[in-house]
């Protein structure tokens, strides 16, 4: 016999859209019962470390979530907080040009301009969003903004979600000063505080018309415990949203077909990754590039005409290993370097298709079934010569393309970089692309045809379950994506006892 337990609202997923729907019903709401189930431990600022092999713990799969064809691996987390105790805090309110598309084209009307600009000033005014000072930028930032400089491409300060940043570097490993306002110290303190009951290491593997059915399991050690014993238990609730994120909140809703009786074709589909390509040059000497806050500027001057953003970035030993070109000892020569490096990340923005995909293979295991396009191939070829250009102009002595080239590029082939930066270069299946941003798989729309829910986040078909994370885009937002994810959030909670 399941222990059973009852509530208004049950959350699945404790990350950007999870949380904040929670923070925005229990504001406005002060009585609702609400619980939220997170697959991942609850793990505090004290267990964030800066050991890069002890921090991919946080993540799915180590921090690679591969396509079935291994073109792409996706890092997300799989933690207390989600994405948003990992992330960088890069801040961007969608541009205009999606949301537009948005209303017209999926019929998302609450989207006006005031309601957008009303949301995130207030949502931004919560989470400490402010640009850093130039005297913060670290020599990769600098030499960023002088390479781009150099070329005529006009530069942009990025905002982050700070407060009292500690400059450590290690915002992707989990903040441990606790500057960072993600979840863990807007959302989730606040939650605790008005008696939401956090319910960790308890995976959701499918749902009912409100009913939820886990095994709470124990906390791995060092962890926070949960306030129940581990064991089987029923979950009731009026409402239950899914915000179990791009990778796994259309499993749910797939595994859940028969329960809820969906026969939704669009389930899962519309999968867009923001391809990304870090690319290194060598500098002259060592520079500050793994110190201090890794991004402080980007430039979208390519955006509209050839599809990709570039944002400077710096990691750590291991991802800046998996991102460099060549194999065994020259790989060794190449990551001599390592201090010399700056680095550019490349974002492109992925048009969404039918055909890409989080699916399930008949042992009920998640399939990611994403192909890179033609489009993105051209836009992350024309980002990597922007890049080489700019990386030289800044004064570096070579430059480390990904993928199937051998060898770095020198600075005495500058004039050469569009024929040698070709199709060639980009062997998908050696190339290491990664994606931070999935987006899409529970597409929100007006029209039931082509989305999986409602203008409301209500899944077409059902009469209690919900979405409310990033898998609700309709395409790609083509910015960094979790201050759109918080404004569905907010709309989303502000609704769902309306109607
Ligand atoms: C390294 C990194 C850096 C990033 N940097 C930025 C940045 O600077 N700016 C930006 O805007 N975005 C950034 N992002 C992206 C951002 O973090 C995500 O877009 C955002 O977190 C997605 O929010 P979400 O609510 O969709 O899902 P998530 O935040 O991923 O939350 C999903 C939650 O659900 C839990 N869960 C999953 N399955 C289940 C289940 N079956 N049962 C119960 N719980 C489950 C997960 O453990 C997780 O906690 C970054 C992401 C990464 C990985």
């Amino acid at each position: 016999m399941k222990n059973s337990l009852d509530f208004d609202v049950i959350i699945i997923g404790s990350g950007v859209g999870g949380s904040t729907v929670a923070d925005y019903l229990t504001n406005e709401h002060k009585n609702l019962k609400v619980a939220i189930l997170e697959s991942g431990p609850h793990r505090t600022k004290e267990n964030f470390t800066s050991n890069e092999i002890a921090s991919t713990a946080l993540y799915y799969n180590s921090g690679a979530v591969l396509s079935k064809n291994l073109q792409i691996g996706i890092a997300a987390a799989n933690t207390l907080g989600g994405g948003s105790a990992v992330y960088t805090g890069v801040s961007f309110r969608p541009p205009k040009s999606v949301l537009n598309a948005w209303r017209y084209d999926f019929g998302l009307n609450f989207l006006s301009d005031d309601y957008v600009s009303t949301s995130l000033d207030v949502i931004e005014a919560d989470l400490s969003v402010h640009e850093l000072p130039s005297d913060w930028d670290n020599q990769n930032n600098q030499l960023f903004q002088a390479g781009a400089e150099r070329l005529g491409i006009p530069v942009k300060r990025l905002k982050i979600n700070t407060k009292n940043c500690q400059q450590l570097g290690l915002c992707n490993f989990g903040c441990q000063s606790g500057a960072k306002q993600g979840a863990l110290e807007v959302q989730i303190p606040r939650l605790l505080k008005r008696g939401v009951q956090l319910f960790c290491n308890t995976e959701v593997v499918l749902v009912a018309e409100n009913i939820v059915n886990v095994t709470v399991k124990e906390a791995p050690q060092n962890t926070v415990k949960n306030n129940i014993d581990s064991g089987n238990y029923q979950f009731k609730a009026k409402k239950i949203i899914i915000a179990a994120g791009v990778l796994n909140t259309p499993v749910i809703l797939l595994k859940s077909t028969k329960a809820l009786g969906l026969k939704n074709k669009n389930i899962g589909r519309y999968i867009a990754l923001h391809p990304v390509f870090n690319i290194n040059g060598v500098f002259t000497e060592n520079i500050s590039n793994n110190t201090g806050f890794p991004k402080t500027v980007y430039s979208d001057h390519y955006s509209d005409s050839h599809g990709f953003f570039l944002e400077t970035s710096f990691y750590s030993l291991g991802i800046t290993a998996k991102n460099n070109c060549g194999y065994g000892e020259l790989h060794q020569e190449v990551m001599k370097d390592y201090k010399k490096m700056m680095s550019i990340l490349i974002l492109a923005h992925d048009k969404v298709e039918f055909k890409n995909r989080i699916c399930i293979n008949k042992k009920g295991e998640r399939v990611l079934d994403y192909t890179i396009s033609d489009d993105s191939k051209i836009a992350l070829i024309k980002a990597l010569q922007v890049s080489a250009k700019l990386f030289f102009a800044a004064g570096c002595e070579s430059v480390l393309i990904p993928g199937s080239c051998e060898l770095p590029i020198l600075k005495t082939d500058v004039g050469e970089i569009d024929a040698l930066i070709s199709e060639n270069y980009l062997n998908l299946n050696k190339t290491p692309l990664s994606s931070a941003h999935p987006q899409g798989g529970s597409r929100m729309g007006i029209d039931e045809s082509n989305s999986v829910c409602d203008i409301y986040g209500k899944v077409y078909g059902t009469k209690s379950i919900y979405v409310c994370d990033a898998s609700l885009f309709p395409t790609s937002v083509k910015v960094n994506p979790y201050e759109t994810i918080m404004l569905l959030a907010k709309w989303i909670a502000e609704n769902m006892f309306k109607k």
